[in-house]
């Protein structure tokens, strides 16, 4: 390929947010000096809250701060060195959530985020404007303008918001079903279904495939771009010898009752060929005796390494580097580019 490939990612936070580091590492690696220009990260929202009066973005802030390089890598969210002053003053004053920390330099990020929504710009707006304070090297992209909750039903019919249920419960209520209630009225955040359809490649990136990637693909219009683009879509496997790598993937997977398999999750995510999405799959070494079963899906299987962590030394930051991009080249060379 001549000129600078054009790739589009979707991705949650924290699987999310190491692919893309990767993928950028890899793009830098060949020589693409303007990786902005090159990479398109479609983020989901679902998760995004209104806490205190200011809006949060757990997934976009995320990516953010893992591509400018202030995000906290061992505790796997929010500002490296942060404090917690206000936050505790807001618990003094009995607001917010007790359970749900804000770090003072991460509600920085959220009231700037805030008085420009409250401005009247779009959330596509405040990212783009977001994106200049650090050379993040990508474009990123909320998947759509509008606000859309995952909410999680449990059996007994109680709704919470998905960061209640996934912060202060840890996931071990029983979900009966995840919902984005009013996502059929929402539609993709402007650029989201141009890049898909001008891209070189799309890669789904190893995330929680249904409170991550699953309400990015609801967004109406996602789905039908992604059908439709001539570009080859390559996903990674967030799940690696049965387990989850971090996470609680496997609650939500049984709650809309898929395995938690590397080769369930590509059925999950189905073959392009029969109306699914996908045309290759990376699987990781531990996984190697599902690839005959996602290639009778209709998918071509890749067996790579997928850790993008050390887990022997687990803030090793180089180790993960060299892994991250290790893995992002493998989803570029698996795509063609
Ligand atoms: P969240 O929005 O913070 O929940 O993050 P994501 O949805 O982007 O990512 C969560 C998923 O990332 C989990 O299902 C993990 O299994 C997966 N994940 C985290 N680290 C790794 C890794 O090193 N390799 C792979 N293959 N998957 C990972
Ligand atoms: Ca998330």
């Amino acid at each position: 390929m001549t000129g600078t490939p054009r790739i589009v990612v979707l991705a949650g936070g924290v699987g999310g947010s190491r692919f893309v580091l990767g993928v950028r590492g890899a793009l830098r690696a060949r020589g693409v000096d303007d990786t902005a220009a090159a990479l398109t990260v479609v983020v989901n929202t679902g998760d995004d809250i209104w806490l205190s009066g200011v809006r949060l973005q757990p997934d976009v802030d995320s990516i953010t701060y893992a591509l400018a390089g202030v995000n906290d890598a061992e505790r796997g969210w929010g500002r490296q060195g942060d404090s917690e002053r206000v936050n505790h003053e807001l618990q003094e004053w009995g607001a917010g959530w007790p359970w749900f920390t804000l770090g003072d330099l991460d509600l920085g990020t959220h009231l700037a985020r805030t008085g420009w929504l409250r401005e009247g710009l779009t959330p596509t707006d405040v990212l783009e404007r977001m994106s200049h304070r650090w050379d993040l090297g990508a474009r990123l992209l909320p998947m759509t303008d509008t606000e859309v909750d995952t909410i999680v039903v449990l059996h007994d019919g109680t709704r919470l918001h998905f960061q209640e249920w996934w912060t202060r419960h840890r996931a071990t209520l029983a979900p009966a079903r995840f919902e984005n209630p009013g996502i059929e009225a929402a539609s993709a955040a402007p650029g989201v279904a141009e890049a898909i359809a001008e891209a070189d490649a799309v890669l789904l990136a190893p995330s929680n495939p249904v409170v991550s990637i699953g309400p990015i693909l609801a967004v109406p219009g996602v789905r039908e771009a992604l059908c439709s683009t001539p570009a080859p879509i390559v996903g990674v496997s967030p799940i690696i010898g049965g387990k989850v790598v971090r996470g609680m993937a496997d609650v939500c997977l049984t709650a809309i009752g898929v395995e938690t398999s590397a080769a369930a999750v590509a059925a999950l995510y189905g073959s392009r060929a029969s109306g699914g999405l996908l045309d290759t799959w990376l699987l990781a070494e531990e996984d190697d005796a599902l690839a005959v079963d996602v290639a009778g899906l209709g998918i071509r299987p890749l067996v790579r390494p997928l850790w993008m962590t050390d887990a022997s030394a687990p803030s090793s930051l180089s180790a993960s580097a060299e892994r991250q991009t290790a893995l992002g080249e493998a989803a570029l060379a698996a795509a063609g580019v």
